[in-house]
């Protein structure tokens, strides 16, 4: 990981809906852990990436958008999107997915933790039992425009759509998987498909079996897709670190997540993990119009990317420290949000996880 500067700057776009009123949550999180571990940040907040910016300019993102966000280390982001306005591909192609594609965000990053009390598929395990990360290629792969159609509307119609897989691609999301698997529990799992896809996983498996000569230490296994969705379920106490092609890891990324929790206490990160271009850290939920206004939105998915983003900018203790006090808060019982079966609102439990922070 590069060397990271004194001053971590921090762009703040809170977007939509519950994004508004979550993200001031997740920072007041994040300035906590700031404060305690003597880390420098500045934040400056920005109002485009949201349906109100595109009413007043017709467009998601002003025109300088690239040159204004890449000189920050970090884009903390809520959610965009607000249907009944604007449709979701026209406002998230117009934000987020121009923010992956030209930040070059290779990295899609889930972690799976059980946390205390929250209502999951899962919940009866011991919450030390699930911890782990799900690493998804997020450019190349399944999820390529290279195909057609040919004999349209006939009884011949054929359709065909490739797979594209790079040794750049497929390498640089496998090597910061182990290096992932090093700073954690120093065990990698592979999810493949190399018996019924006979091209593409292959090659896979062969770029991840090379890679991992550089790693002695690591432990690596792999799994077809089929039969570890089955164990993610089964025996998610097996896991550390998951690596996985785009269509493999867009559902694993939500599978995991989805066992050990309600939508609203899940993050994500976009990374580049070469420090060129900010990586962007925000929770798996959407703007939520359904909710959103009454200040009743669960702040932990914000509050846990926060983590991550810190963790990110060179700071494990302090990512750790603000997990530690989810979990505190969450432990203790008495303050949840109405997803969690609770009358607490946003801010309460927010403040209170900020507040219970510790060294
Ligand atoms: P997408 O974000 O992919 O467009 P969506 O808009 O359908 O999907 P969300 O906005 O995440 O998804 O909302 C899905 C449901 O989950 C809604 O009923 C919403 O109220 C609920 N929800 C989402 N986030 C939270 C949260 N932080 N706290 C409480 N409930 C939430
Ligand atoms: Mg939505």
């Amino acid at each position: 990981r590069p060397a990271q500067p004194a001053v971590h700057r921090i762009a703040v776009i809170p977007g939509d809906g519950i994004g508004r009123e979550v993200v001031p949550e997740g920072l007041r999180s994040v300035r906590r852990a700031a404060e305690i571990f003597g880390i420098e940040l500045e934040s400056e907040q920005f109002d485009f990436a949201s349906v109100d910016y595109w009413q007043q300019h017709g467009t998601m993102l002003p025109d300088d958008w690239f040159e204004v966000l890449r000189g920050f280390d970090a884009i903390f982001f809520g959610a965009v999107g607000w249907p009944a306005v604007v449709p979701d591909h026209v406002s998230l192609w117009g934000s987020l997915i121009q923010f992956r594609r030209r930040f070059d965000q290779y990295v899609n990053l889930r972690p799976v933790r059980l946390l205390p009390g929250v209502p999951a598929p899962l919940a009866d395990r011991a919450p030390g039992d699930i911890d782990f990360v799900v690493v998804r290629e997020n450019t190349e792969g399944e999820y390529s425009s290279i195909g057609g159609r040919i004999f349209d509307g006939t009884d011949r119609e054929t359709v065909v759509q490739e797979t594209v897989m790079t040794r750049t691609g497929v390498d640089r999301i496998v090597d910061f998987a182990f290096q992932l698997a090093q700073r954690r529990g120093g065990h990698l799992t592979s999810a493949t498909k190399s018996n019924g896809i006979s091209i593409t996983m292959p090659y896979w498996d062969e770029r991840v079996a090379a890679l991992a000569e550089n790693y002695p230490d690591i432990t690596v296994d792999k799994f077809h897709i089929d039969i570890l969705a089955a164990h993610f379920v089964l025996h998610p106490d097996w896991f550390d670190v998951v690596v996985a092609s785009n269509l493999f890891g867009d559902i694993l990324s939500d599978l995991g997540p989805a066992c050990t929790g309600t939508i609203g206490v899940a993050p994500s990160g976009n990374i580049n993990p070469t420090g060129e271009f900010p990586s962007l850290f925000e929770p798996v939920h959407g703007s939520a119009p359904d909710i959103a206004g009454r200040g009743i939105a669960n702040p932990i998915g914000q509050i846990w990317a926060g983590s991550l983003m810190l963790d990110h900018l060179g700071h494990p203790e302090a990512a750790a420290a603000i997990v530690a006090a989810v979990e505190r808060v969450l432990d203790r019982g008495d303050l949840r949000t109405p997803d969690l079966g609770g009358t607490a609102s946003c801010e309460e439990l927010g403040t209170a996880i900020a507040e219970a922070i510790a060294k």
